[in-house]
């Protein structure tokens, strides 16, 4: 008998699949990410290390795609042979975009100037190759908002796993960078209602959803190892705060990470 399959099509457009958390399981992983409606997922690269063990993810895995690149928190001791592997890696075929790059003042674990520095690097080689940005951003709305100004151009990218105020998330919109949301817009903490609110007024073509796996697992699973199946409760989270159906939000997040990152829609997981 055949019926017709209602399972939401999603795609997790932010995980750390190279976590010991996750890698040495990707098999089991990627197959409870698939019964839950998870078509495509971003592995995402934060040193010369796990840039390319993200993209051999990629390679192996249908369904997978890689971004490439160095994180503000790891920038402390980087070289330039470091940042020419990342450049060598960023042509390759199944890599869909550049980072996760950006700013950070809440870790103080590289320089701010050397931040910036880096994340110019970033900036520029996404450009080179016409591919988006990942943006990491943490106590840091104003700075990134007065870096990316000064360049005087869109961006084409995502501010990821976003936590900004309704008045940054303008800013970042009007520079051409959409909205990913995580875990956070699930948890039950009152102050989070202001991030629900940004979440809510994101325009439709602009919005989009992400785990950040293995970090920010959404309520009723904190504490637990976050992975990519897990996308499914925030994506049903963002539908009630946005009043429309589950159905509908995966929809417009699917089509929305297809066009940000050109995801071929026919090389999905299993
Ligand atoms: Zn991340």
């Amino acid at each position: 008998m055949s019926c017709v399959d209602l399972t939401p099509e999603l795609v997790d457009t932010h995980a750390h699949l190279d976590d010991r958390r996750l890698h040495p399981q990707i098999e089991a992983v990627l197959d409870r990410a698939s019964h839950a409606g998870v078509r495509q997922v971003i592995a995402i690269g934060t040193t010369t290390e796990d840039s390319p063990r993200v993209l051999a993810l990629a390679e192996a895995y249908p369904g997978l795609f890689a971004a490439v690149g160095i994180h503000p928190n790891e920038a402390a001791n980087a070289t330039d042979a470091d940042w020419k592997s990342i450049t060598q890696l960023a042509s390759r075929k199944h890599v869909v975009a550049i980072g996760e790059t950006g700013l950070d003042r809440h870790w103080k674990d590289t320089p701010f100037d050397l931040q910036r520095a880096w994340f110019d690097r970033h900036l520029e080689l996404a450009r080179r190759l016409d591919l988006p940005v990942v943006i990491h951003c943490r106590d840091a709305q104003r700075d990134l908002i007065e870096h990316l100004s000064a360049l005087n151009r869109p961006v084409r990218g995502v501010m990821h796993s976003f936590t900004g105020t309704w008045d940054d998330a303008q800013a970042f919109l009007a520079m051409g960078l959409d909205l990913s949301f995580a875990g956070m817009i699930s948890f039950t903490n009152k102050n989070l209602d202001t991030l629900r609110e940004v979440a809510a007024r994101t325009p439709a073509d602009r919005i989009m959803v992400e785990t950040d796996s293995p970090y920010l697992t959404p309520h009723p699973y904190r504490g637990q190892t976050n992975e990519p199946a897990r996308v499914a409760v925030t994506a049903a989270r963002l539908a009630e705060i946005r009043g429309i159906s589950l159905a509908d939000l995966a929809a417009l997040t699917t089509a929305n990470a297809r066009r940000l990152f050109r995801l071929p829609p026919d090389r999905t997981l299993g």
